[in-house]
């Protein structure tokens, strides 16, 4: 069954006779066809048991073709009103749809506005986020693959950026030089912005790469990832440079202590929680709990931030087919930090990376 035959089955076992669904990373997940139309409309309509279509501006019309989508597809253009094309379209199919499934997570108020005046007697209330979460949460084969060539790239990029570090160079310039490299082979999209973190400023996690100088003597934070074909990876890693003192090389060796043990207690069976708790034991009893101010993972796929959410408090036990990061941190204002991040799927045994660059503390340049 395919993703979209899946969504077409809930929706007609939940006796929606039609389903909006806006977000363009889920019409991609439903059919292979991803765009960003900033402020233009974009849609997938689907129906319990008439053919879905795509609403689309006229522009995207011939790529949407050309991913193979077979159902119809109806073009608008900008001096157009979408929601009246969008209504007329919808009652080819289904003359009074009063049931209705949007997803919740991501359709705009304006719009949810739309919808209403064109169908006034429309209930908008299903909401299927929660729905399209849960089937994007388990991976196909097929994901897997296309996760583990994204992991590949992110492994060639730290390697680039390792070998980039020198003493007076700034954080700007090391990942300047990863992500040339990577579109030199053809990679053109990283996953998020590249950041890397040189000494103290590296105690601020959500913190950007800037122009600040590495310096000798200090640990360097990498955490980056590329998209292949719609799917991203993402892995940090701390190196050092020059010689460290014993407080860097303890939190590095507690963090590292802390992400090996959590991913190889990664396997079905396990709870989000419990494997949350398995690294942070370990930065609790070395003394740096209050330094690891984040979850210890998040799920990832086709984007960056999915589920399954690894933190305390979320029971869900863990299957195979899901993928998530296993990045434990510590983070000492002022003075350093380090995290260290794999992305993994689990298996029927236990778990897998997709990247596989070495943890062991590396010294740079060699
Ligand atoms: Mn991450």
């Amino acid at each position: 069954m395919t993703k979209l035959t899946e969504l077409q089955t809930y929706v007609a076992q939940h006796q929606l006779d039609a389903a909006y669904i806006s977000d363009p990373m889920t019409i991609n997940y439903l059919t292979g066809f991803y765009s960003d139309p900033v402020e233009r409309v974009l849609a997938l309509l689907v129906f319990p048991d008439h053919a879905p279509f795509i609403f689309a501006p006229a522009l995207e019309v011939e790529a949407i073709k050309e991913t193979g989508w077979s159902d119809p597809v109806y073009g608008y253009l900008d001096h157009e009103d979408p929601f009246a094309l969008i209504a007329q379209h919808v009652k080819e199919s289904v003359t009074s749809p009063l049931h209705w499934g949007i997803e919740a997570g991501s359709l705009t108020v304006d719009r949810l506005h739309s919808l209403q005046q064109v169908f006034p007697d429309g209930q908008f209330t299903t909401n299927l986020t929660p729905v399209i979460e849960q089937m994007r949460m388990i991976k196909s084969p097929d994901e897997i693959a296309k996760l583990n060539e994204a992991g590949k790239w992110a492994d060639f990029a730290l390697k680039v950026g390792f070998e980039a570090v020198q003493v007076g160079k700034s954080e700007q310039e090391v990942a300047a030089e990863l992500e040339f490299a990577l579109k030199q082979h053809g990679v053109n999209q990283m996953s998020f912005d590249t950041l890397i973190q040189a000494g103290a400023h590296a105690a601020e996690p959500h913190g950007a790469t800037s122009a600040t100088k590495i310096e000798n003597n200090e640990l360097v934070l990498f955490d980056l990832g590329t998209v292949n074909e719609g799917y991203i990876s993402d892995v940090s890693r701390t190196i050092a440079v020059g010689q460290l003192n014993d407080r860097q090389k303890e939190i590095y060796r507690v963090c590292l202590e802390a992400q090996l043990t959590a991913q190889d207690a990664a396997k079905p069976g396990i709870t989000a929680a419990e494997l949350d708790a398995a690294a942070r034991k370990i930065i609790d009893h070395a003394g740096y709990g209050e330094y690891f101010i984040h979850r210890l993972g998040h799920g990832m796929g086709s984007s960056e931030h999915e589920f399954p959410s690894i933190m305390e408090g979320n029971d869900l036990v863990l299957e195979p087919g899901m993928c998530f990061s296993i990045e434990p941190g510590i983070y000492i204002p002022g003075f350093a930090g380090v995290r260290i991040e794999d992305c993994v799927h689990i298996t029927e045994e236990g778990c897998e990376p997709f990247t596989h660059t070495s943890k062991e503390l590396q010294t740079f340049p060699k």
